[in-house]
């Protein structure tokens, strides 16, 4: 896979100024799978497992209209705890760009990909 290096570095520097409201975007342009309906990397919503029983991706709770979160909880670090003992943070959401899953699947695709430009 080879992305416009332009285009790219671009992104990339925006992405660490406005990484917040970014983070759908970039994550998708990079070419991460995170599921909006179960918080898990790997596939889309579209292909979703737990299609029609969405979780709320920041508390783990069964999410339904009005939900309210009462403690965050990240499903992606809680299985990696669980799996590899990683010792992460549980408390943020899973769709926090501070997630150390997250960024663990951001290294590994980034590494994966030529983008044609060296990173500092
Ligand atoms: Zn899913
Ligand atoms: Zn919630
Ligand atoms: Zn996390």
């Amino acid at each position: 896979m080879t992305v416009e290096p332009v285009i790219l570095k671009d992104l990339w520097e925006k992405s660490g100024l406005y990484f917040e409201w970014s983070r759908v975007r970039f994550t998708e342009f990079i070419g991460i799978k995170e599921c909006r309906t179960c918080a898990a990397f790997g596939h889309t919503a579209k292909d979703c497992p737990d299609k029609g029983k969405p979780t709320c991706g920041d508390c783990l709770q069964p999410y339904k209209e009005g939900h309210l979160c009462r403690v965050q909880r990240c499903k992606n670090c809680v299985l990696a705890n669980e799996k590899f003992r990683a010792g992460w943070g549980v408390r943020h959401s899973a769709f926090d760009s501070q997630c150390m899953s997250y960024q663990r699947q951001r290294e590994i695709i980034i590494k994966r990909t030529d983008y044609g430009f060296k990173r500092t």
